[in-house]
Parts: structure tokens; C-alpha cells; sequence
């Protein structure tokens, strides 16, 4: 299989040539399809398995096409929760690679840096934002940042999350994000708590395991 069976747009297609991309991963073979069709997922991964792109890819794919239909709206659409800065930096790089003739813009926030810049760029408008727990609940509190609108949801590595002791944070998030939304769901391990958080966020998941 190649990456062209996958339906995607030429944009993203483009994109997938210049990072010498052709074949799909299993994850991604897997998961594009099922967010395509706007499903949630679980998704039982480790990195290095392209869990990344597997959601990057049609992320940026559903956005683009939701925004040749609509009015375009200065809010997030889509928020990726991932417990590490460096987690959360690297997703960020992949939807600037995979996203470059997207126009989509998007933003990485994580704590233990000054806030400043990170609520210029939120000011300047998002349509995907990549965030760690803590910082992002720091700025909902101070009202910088509005979730009303989301309409894809990441849960990156949910079992380290759970590691961290970021539980509650997440579910703090989680509460003020739309209930109808797509959710999309990744974790290496899935102990019971993880499998009753995933229950409590998902609506009819598909489940992809590689
Ligand atoms: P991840 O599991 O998302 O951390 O990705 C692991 C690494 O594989 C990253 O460096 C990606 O750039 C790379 N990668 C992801 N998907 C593909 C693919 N289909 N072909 C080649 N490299 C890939």
C-alpha cells in the first residue's frame, strides 16, 4: 500500500513526497481511514510506530476540507494533548511537515517557559493546538485560551499521561471541550484505568492495535 491509496489530498500528498514518505505504516494503513470518516479511535501504539502521522495526517486532511466549506474561524479546532514538552514539540514539527501547503496554523504550548509568546500566537489565531496538561489548564484559567470550538480531540499517549499524574488535568480539559466531537485515543499499554478513561472520552470506537 502506498500513501496514495489512503485518499488524501494533493496538499498533503505533496507534503508526504518532500519528507520521502511512500508507505503507510500499520498505524497509519489502520487509523487515516477511520478518522477520515470522522470516527473516534483507540489506538494501542508505542512511538516510533508512526502514531504521529497516523493522526497528523488526516487531521490537517479533515480541517482543510472543512475550511473550503465554511466561514473561517479564528478558533481551535483541534487540540492535541501529549504529556511531554518533547513530545509535544515533535508533534508540532510533524504538522509543519506534513501541513505546509495546508495554511493550517498551528501552536505548541508547554510549561516551564515564559507564557508571554504563547498567548501572542494564541491571539494571532489557531487551528490546531499542541499542548501539555499543566500549561494548557494555566492558560484556560486566565482565559486565553477557549476550547467552544473543538472538533477533534488527541489523547497522546494517554498511559503516561496517567504516569505523570496528569489525570485530573486531563479531565479538566476533557470537561470543557465539546461533548460532540471526534476523539481520537493512543497509549501503549492499556491497564484497566486507562481502558475506563478511554471508555469515558470515546463514543463507538474503532480499536487498532499494531
Ligand atoms: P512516531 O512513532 O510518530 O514517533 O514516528 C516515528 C518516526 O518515523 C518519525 O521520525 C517519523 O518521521 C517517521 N515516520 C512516520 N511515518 C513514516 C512513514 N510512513 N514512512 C517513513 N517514515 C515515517
Amino acid at each position: 500500500m502506498l500513501f496514495q491509496d489512503l485518499n488524501l489530498i494533493e496538499p498533503i500528498l505533496r507534503a508526504l513526497i518532500t519528507e520521502g514518505y511512500t508507505t503507510p505504516t500499520p498505524i497509519q494503513q489502520q487509523a487515516i481511514p477511520i478518522v477520515l470518516q470522522r470516527r473516534d479511535l483507540l489506538g494501542c501504539a508505542q512511538t516510533g510506530t508512526g502514531k504521529t502521522a497516523a493522526f497528523s495526517i488526516p487531521i490537517l486532511q479533515l480541517l482543510y476540507q472543512d475550511r473550503l466549506q465554511h466561514k473561517e474561524q479564528k478558533t481551535i479546532k483541534a487540540l492535541i494533548l501529549t504529556p511531554t514538552r518533547e513530545l509535544a514539540i515533535q508533534i508540532n514539527e510533524s504538522l509543519a511537515a506534513y501541513g505546509k501547503h495546508t495554511g493550517l496554523k498551528h501552536l505548541v504550548i508547554y510549561g516551564g517557559v515564559s507564557q508571554n509568546p504563547q498567548v501572542d500566537a494564541l491571539r494571532r489565531g489557531v487551528d490546531i493546538l499542541v499542548a501539555t496538561p499543566g500549561r494548557l489548564l494555566d492558560l484556560m484559567q486566565q482565559r486565553f485560551v477557549n476550547l467552544e470550538h473543538i472538533k477533534m480531540l488527541v489523547l497522546d499517549e494517554a498511559d503516561r499521561m496517567l504516569d505523570m499524574g496528569f489525570v485530573n488535568d486531563v479531565k479538566k480539559v476533557i470537561a470543557k471541550v465539546p461533548a460532540k466531537r471526534q476523539t481520537l485515543f493512543f497509549s501503549a499499554t492499556m491497564p484497566k484505568e486507562i481502558q475506563g478513561l478511554a471508555d469515558s472520552i470515546l463514543t463507538n470506537p474503532e480499536r487498532v492495535e499494531v
